[in-house]
Formats: C-alpha cells, structure tokens, sequence
C-alpha cells in the first residue's frame, strides 16, 4: 500500500474527539478541494504486516485510516488484520468510492466528509460537514442524515485568515442552533497545535 504517514495522535474532530488514535494516512485522493490543507502525495509502499506492525508499537487501540482518500486502495485484509488484534478501526472519507460490504464490515466507525463529488459509499456512521459559511447549502446534507442515519457533525473551514474563520464559526453556531440535531465539530489539535 502507499503510505504517507503513520503517526500517533489525538483524534481532533467529530465523534472521537480527545481520544488516542493511530493515524494511518494513505497517499492520494481522487478529489482536489481548494481548502485542502493535507499534504497526501508523498508515499512510501508498505506491506499490510509491515502497516500493522508499525501501528502496533504504539499503545492505543484506535486507528484512523484517512488520506488523501483511503478507499482508493482499500481492501478488507488491512481492516480485517487489525480488527482481528482488537483494533477499533475508523475510516475517514470523502465518500466518492464506494466501497464493498466485506470491506464495510471490517470497519467500525465510518466518517464521511463529502466534498464536491456524488457520495457512494454503503454505509455513514457520523457524517462532517465542512462548512464555509452562510448561503452554504445544507439540503444534501440533511437528506444524506436522514438516509443513513448518520451522526452530524458541522466543521468550520479554515480559510487561514482569523476574521474570516471568525464569521464562519459564528455562522456554523447559528445554523446549529436553528438545527439542534447537529453538533459542532472543531480541530482541536490545530487550536492545541498538537500533530
Ligand atoms: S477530499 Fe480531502 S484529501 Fe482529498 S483533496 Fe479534498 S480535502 Fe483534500
């Protein structure tokens, strides 16, 4: 597989917010958004027992597979691998891929944040808006809450200038208070400035 990074971290969005987790970032994404601010490309290949083994010299049992975007070369032997040493194994995606139900079952928390491309995959367990502000539509969004029966979370986008992630938080706020059923979700390790 082309690995990007392994690193051992805080979760700092949504759901698993504060919890210790084992980041596995796979290299390359099918997507280009302009907000992007994960540098994905560079890729070392790594053999499944080799992913697994460097996972394993860490002491949590969290991992998140993220990207780029990680169903591009995902299959159900490295989920299943880890599942089968007790891992707790999240996936982050954009949800553009479908990915197949044997892989699905291997994964215990699927994190959809969609991005400008038709959502495919099976199954949402928490679903994160990154939200950049007010005329932002949100009517896919509900309807994609309502079909998968999704947690949802609403992120502010960070556009790297402080006024303007000021009005959208403040945006992101009223939108929530108007729609209590979501919750809102920050970075946490980028206002901790942890990895
Ligand atoms: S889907 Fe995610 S990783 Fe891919 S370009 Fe968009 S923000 Fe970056």
């Amino acid at each position: 597989m082309r690995v990007n990074e392994i690193f051992y971290s805080l979760q700092g969005e949504g759901r698993w917010t504060g919890r210790a987790a084992v980041f596995l970032r796979l290299s390359g994404c099918n997507l280009k958004c302009s907000f992007c601010d994960t540098s994905h490309e560079g890729y070392t290949e790594m053999s499944v027992a080799e992913i697994v083994a460097a996972i394993g010299v860490h002491p949590a049992r969290h991992v998140v597979i993220t990207g780029g975007e990680p169903s591009l070369q995902l299959d159900a032997e490295l989920p299943g691998e880890l599942r089968s040493r007790g891992y707790y194994v999240q996936i982050e995606t954009n949800g553009s891929v479908a990915l197949s139900a044997d892989v699905l079952d291997m994964i215990d928390w699927v994190t959809c944040s969609p991005k400008d491309a038709p959502v495919r995959i099976g199954r949402i367990d928490e679903l994160k808006v990154v939200y950049r502000g007010e005329g932002q539509s949100m009517d896919a969004y509900e309807t994609m809450v309502q079909d998968y029966g999704a947690l949802p979370y609403l992120q502010p986008c960070d556009v790297g200038v402080a006024s303007a992630n000021a009005r959208i938080t403040a945006s992101a706020i009223d939108y929530i208070k108007s729609h209590p059923h979501w919750t809102l979700s920050l970075q946490t390790h980028k206002m901790l400035d942890i990895l």
